[in-house]
Formats: C-alpha cells, sequence, structure tokens
C-alpha cells in the first residue's frame, strides 16, 4: 500500500484502461472524461467506492476530468442531508471532481431533446395504465403488442406532451414513450417510458416541473452535455447501453459517449442497495447510516477504516466483467495491514480480572514505571510511559486454574510475561460463590522487566493494565450484521440481521494514556485487534472505542 495518500498509485491496467489506452491511440478521443453519478437518495456504500476509485482514479491517471453529477430525476426520494454526505465521502476517500453537476441542470434541454423525438416520428404520449404498458410489454419468450396511441400525429403527441407538462394529466393517466420496437429481443427496447408525470416538488427545480425524465434518457443525454468519453455502470444496464446509443443517435447532439459495463461489488455479509441500508435505518435496527456495522462509507469510516485502506481494496479487488462476491476478510486484510504499519500500540484490558503482584514492592520488584516503545518497527512513533503497581488488570480469558501445555497464558503455578514489563507467576486465586475467579495472586520474578532471567521460562506473553492508573472505558465490539453471506438475496432480509452483532463492554480497563485519543485516532490494542475513538459519541478524556478488525481473522466476538 502506499505510504500516507495512496493516491500516487495508478489504477492496475484493466479492459477499460485497454480500451482508453485503444482510443487514444486511435484519436478517437484526445483526453478522458469520466463521470460519478450517484442518485442522492442515501448514503454511498462500499458498492460506490469502487466506482469513485475508478471513475476519479481515470481521471487522475490520464490527466483528464472526472464530473460529480447527481443523478437526481426522482424528486421524492431526494433529500440534502444525502447530497452533502457524497460530497463529503467523495473528498474523504481523496478525490476531488472537476464539476457538480447535476441530471436536473439539463431538464430544459431534456424537454427540448423529447420534442425533437415527438417531431421526428420518435416519441409518443400513452395513455395506457402502468399496469396496461406492463402487460402490453410482453416477455422475454412472447413480444409486445403495440400500445392503441402509438400511431398519434405528431401534432397531437406535442399537445398533448404540452398538457402533460402544464400539469393537466393526473400522475399515472400519461407517459411519453420512445416509439422503438415493440419486438425487440431487448425489453427495454420495447417503447421504453421516457418521461412520467410527477406532482412533486424537486430539491433544486422546486415546482417547476411536474413532468420528470427517465433514467434511460437522461443518463445519455446528460454524459453527451458534459462530453463524457467513458461512461462507466455496472452489468445489469448491458442491455440498456442500446437504448442509450439510440437516444444519442436520434437527437442533434455532437459528442458521442460510450457506455461500458463493470461487474458490481457484492461484498459478503453486507448489503449494498440504498434502498435496504435505508430500511435498516428507518427500522433503527442500525445506528444510522454511519452504524460502524455498515458498509457504507461513513459506516466504515466511523469503524476507522481510512480511505488509503478502501483505495487499496478497490485496487485489489480489479475491474472486471466477472460478477462474484468479495470476502469480508479481503476488505478486513486492507485496513490490518494499513493499520499495522501505522497505528501505535496500547494495553486495554476488555474482560478484567484484578491480580495482585503479592511481592511487588520487594528487592528486585520496585520498579513502577518505563518507558515502552509506540510501535515495535516505528521508532519514529516515539515511546510513552507505562506504570506498574501491585495490583493490576488482565484479561479473564488469560487467566485458568489450570490448563494443558498448549495453554500459553497464565495458569496456576506457571509463569507468563505481562507485556513490557515483569515475569509473573500465579500462585492462587479467588473466586465468588458461582465458581468464577474474582482475583488472582501473582508473584514477579525479581529484575525481569525486558530482560530474561535464569531458570525462568515464561509460557507466553499476556497483556494487562495498572489498576492503579488505567480508566474505565466503553468498548464496543462488532460482528457480521448478517447470518448468512448473501442477505442481499434472501426474501426477506430484515430476517438475515444478526442481532448480536453489536456488544457493548462497558468496563473494559485501558491505559491511561488512551485517555487523551482524539477524535479519528486509531490504536493496536496489544493481543486483541485495532480499535478507533467512536466519531459520534465523542467526549474530551473520556472516549469510546470501537473495534475496527481483530488481529486475527478467525477471531469473533463472544456474545
Ligand atoms: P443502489 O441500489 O445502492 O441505489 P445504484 O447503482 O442505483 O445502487 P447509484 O447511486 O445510482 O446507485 O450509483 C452511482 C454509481 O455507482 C453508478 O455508476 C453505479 O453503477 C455505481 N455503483 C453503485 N453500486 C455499485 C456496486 N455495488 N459496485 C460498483 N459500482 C456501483
Ligand atoms: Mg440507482
Amino acid at each position: 500500500m502506499a505510504e500516507e495518500t495512496g493516491l500516487e498509485d495508478r489504477i492496475p491496467r484493466n479492459f477499460i484502461t485497454d480500451i482508453i489506452d485503444d482510443d487514444l491511440k486511435s484519436g478517437r478521443h484526445s483526453c478522458v472524461a469520466t463521470r460519478f453519478p450517484p442518485e442522492p437518495n442515501g448514503y454511498l456504500h462500499i458498492g460506490h467506492a469502487k466506482s469513485i476509485c475508478l471513475n476519479f482514479g481515470l481521471a487522475r491517471d490520464y490527466k483528464g476530468t472526472c464530473n460529480l453529477r447527481y443523478d437526481d430525476t426522482n424528486p421524492e426520494k431526494e433529500d440534502m442531508e444525502y447530497i452533502n454526505s457524497i460530497e463529503n465521502d467523495v473528498k474523504w476517500l481523496g478525490f476531488t471532481w472537476t464539476k457538480i453537476c447535476h441530471s436536473s441542470d439539463y431538464f430544459d434541454r431534456l424537454y427540448n431533446y423529447a420534442l425533437e423525438l415527438i417531431d421526428k416520428g420518435l416519441a409518443y404520449v400513452d395513455e395506457l395504465s402502468q399496469d396496461e404498458i406492463r402487460e402490453y410489454r410482453g416477455t422475454l419468450t412472447t413480444p409486445g403488442k403495440d400500445s392503441p396511441y402509438r400511431n398519434r400525429s405528431v401534432s397531437e403527441n406535442k399537445e398533448l406532451f404540452l398538457k402533460m407538462k402544464n400539469g393537466e394529466f393526473e400522475e399515472g393517466k400519461a407517459c411519453l414513450r420512445a416509439k422503438i420496437d415493440m419486438a425487440s429481443p431487448f425489453i427495454c427496447m420495447r417503447d421504453p417510458v421516457i418521461y412520467r408525470v410527477r406532482f412533486a416538488e424537486h430539491a433544486l427545480t422546486k415546482d417547476k416541473w411536474c413532468i420528470y425524465p427517465m433514467y434511460d434518457f437522461t443518463h445519455c443525454i446528460s454524459d453527451a452535455i458534459e462530453g463524457i468519453t467513458h461512461s462507466i455502470c455496472t452489468l445489469e444496464f448491458q442491455d440498456n447501453r442500446r437504448l442509450y446509443d439510440w437516444v444519442l443517435e436520434h437527437i442533434s447532439i455532437d459528442t458521442r459517449p460510450h457506455q461500458y459495463e463493470m461487474s458490481r461489488l457484492n461484498l459478503e455479509y453486507s448489503i449494498t442497495s440504498k434502498r435496504k441500508l435505508n430500511l435498516l435505518v428507518r427500522e433503527g435496527i442500525v445506528d444510522g447510516w454511519d452504524d460502524p456495522r455498515l458498509t457504507t462509507i461513513s459506516g466504515l469510516r466511523r469503524r476507522g477504516y481510512t480511505p488509503a485502506s478502501i483505495r487499496e481494496f478497490c485496487r485489489r479487488i480489479g475491474v472486471t466483467k466477472q460478477d462474484n462476491v468479495v470476502e469480508m476478510g479481503a476488505l478486513e486484510s486492507c485496513i490490518r495491514d494499513d493499520l499495522n504499519r501505522h497505528a501505535p500500540r496500547a494495553m486495554a484490558v476488555l474482560h478484567p480480572l484484578k491480580l495482585i503482584i503479592d511481592n511487588f514492592g520487594e528487592e528486585g520488584v520496585t520498579t513502577d514505571s518505563f518507558d515502552v516503545p509506540n510501535h515495535p518497527e516505528d521508532e519514529s512513533k516515539g515511546t510513552r510511559k507505562v506504570t506498574i503497581s501491585r495490583e493490576i488488570y488482565i484479561d479473564s480469558a488469560d487467566f485458568r486454574e489450570e490448563a494443558n501445555k498448549q495453554y500459553k497464558r497464565l495458569k496456576l503455578n506457571a509463569e507468563v510475561r505481562l507485556r513490557n514489563s515483569y515475569i509473573i507467576k500465579a500462585v492462587s486465586c479467588e473466586k465468588d460463590e458461582n465458581g468464577n475467579v474474582i482475583l488472582v495472586h501473582a508473584e514477579a520474578v525479581p529484575n525481569s522487566i525486558g530482560t530474561n532471567v535464569e531458570g525462568h521460562k515464561p509460557k507466553g506473553v499476556i497483556h494487562w493494565v495498572d489498576a492503579n492508573n488505567c480508566f474505565k472505558a466503553k468498548v464496543n465490539l462488532y460482528d457480521n450484521l448478517f447470518l448468512v453471506p448473501n442477505p442481499g438475496a434472501a426474501e426477506d432480509f430484515l430476517s438475515t440481521v444478526n442481532r448480536d452483532s453489536l456488544k457493548v463492554i462497558d468496563d473494559a480497563r485501558l491505559e491511561m494514556s488512551l485517555r487523551n485519543a482524539r477524535l479519528g485516532d486509531s490504536f493496536q490494542f496489544e493481543r486483541e485487534g485495532y480499535f478507533c475513538v467512536d466519531s459520534k459519541h465523542y467526549v474530551e478524556n473520556a472516549p469510546e472505542f470501537n473495534l475496527t478488525v481483530f488481529l486475527r481473522e478467525t477471531k469473533k466476538i463472544s456474545v
């Protein structure tokens, strides 16, 4: 992974860069112009990151342009909150746009192009109901039927379209359709609807329009108006390319963008559909669009993912035409690699068990503070002071009264090293009435800080914090939000939600240096994983931490 920004990395060669190279060589294009066209009806997710890295990355690599275009033709679903989040997320990922555009900027021109199609006898106002239109459309195996309104005269169509525009038709009572071929093997070519009536206020054009153009009509024309050379979308739009080309061929516009399709990113155990994400948020199943269990860009950010790790993920998955499902582990290993290199180390005990060093203060066991490196391989990260006293906390999972030889942690009458500190031997323990261990007594090996001592072979290393110099903090652990690898395919995807995917630990004990952790800081909690300061519930000097990823892929939360 590239240091710090990663932006200097070129996109690895793929079929789209091959096409661009050919286009530049043959002179078909002299520069590259792309766009990223989200519909502002939700927050961006990891699938969008793939498209962002590709479109903005191509503009960067070929010194071209990339517009951020809001595909805002569905007035009901759009919202300023989404617009703001989209800009924020694109910038956070490390990209800047050449300009911001909106499909709605072109509503006047789109209307005139629709009139042009009517004039050419290539569009008509249909008054079939939506159900009838569906019925007349036919199926994959049977051709469609012509609408009885298909052969209206140009002048009649013009008059009716004007009526649509003037609000003289109720919603669903009339629409404008392109006149192409009701028997086409491609259903999208069977006289697709290109304008419909919607009495809804639009975020930008307010109540100027009560007719709105459809995606297939809008997208190609917007691309042409902006001089886009390579218009990249996902594979499910492959058939629609015919319509894309048909529209541009039949209107008077000089530029000819081309559409190319790549596979969608599908990630195991996650949802990448804004509609479904919206449902999770609305139903209160998650804590907003930035819930750390969501693979939205804002969720990943709150989870502690860095922009570089997400760009690296997109680089590793590549750009192809083969649909596939990527394992969650592939995303996790990108952030693990990044944080392994950059995150300072610290000690945090998630399930505290008190341990008393009975001989603390006796000869050879008097050192109560020492400097430890913040990063094992990066001296530039400096050192910090860590203290120890007679009472410490260890993790309850690191102690057993008895265990076999494979157990590399603390057991009675055996030795382990306290990370960065003494070797200790457990000598006894106390239990509550339920038989749970509540206190361990141990003895430290004199003069054993940071060195081997003859005759002592600690079995392993465990982490700990000074009970007299630590603070209590909330730590959030996460598991996959879904119980099945492909929740998007489930009939009722809400029933596949893992209701135990969040585990809140209220009484973790953290070393004192973590108290100063700031927003945006990430740490490796030694032997546990990578954790970041939660941004939503941030209180100065009382940070709450979110699990980014465990150190090992196989580790899961135990609820
Ligand atoms: P959603 O179902 O989440 O609304 P969408 O494709 O309708 O998905 P848009 O906002 O229209 O979302 O997408 C903006 C751009 O991002 C489009 O060019 C789209 O192809 C791309 N995109 C969206 N999801 C993915 C994905 N999973 N993988 C790759 N590209 C994607
Ligand atoms: Mg969409």
